[in-house]
């Protein structure tokens, strides 16, 4: 069984890339008894949507500082939490 921190860099690099077979299938079985990881994807999906309508360059700044990353690692930390 993957772990949460594993479920959510694949979802993550899922949205640059396709997730193998078993990938795939791991991520699955994991969204089936996982909350945590199950909301992460919403609201990455959520996050998709609403970044695919900022222009370019406001995205190129967020990358640069590291906004994203931060963002990212505050979510995987809540998870942290919900799994103690
Ligand atoms: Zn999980």
């Amino acid at each position: 069984m993957l772990s949460c921190r594993e479920v959510t860099e694949l979802l993550s690099q899922a949205q640059e890339r396709p997730l193998g077979f078993f990938e795939h299938a791991g991520v699955r079985l994991h969204l089936l008894i996982c909350r945590g990881c199950t909301n992460f994807r919403r609201q990455l999906d959520f996050t998709t949507r609403l970044v695919s309508d900022v222009p370019v360059k406001t995205l190129s700044y967020a990358r640069e500082t590291g906004a994203m990353f931060r963002a990212r690692d505050l979510v995987l930390a809540d998870l942290e939490g919900l799994n103690e």
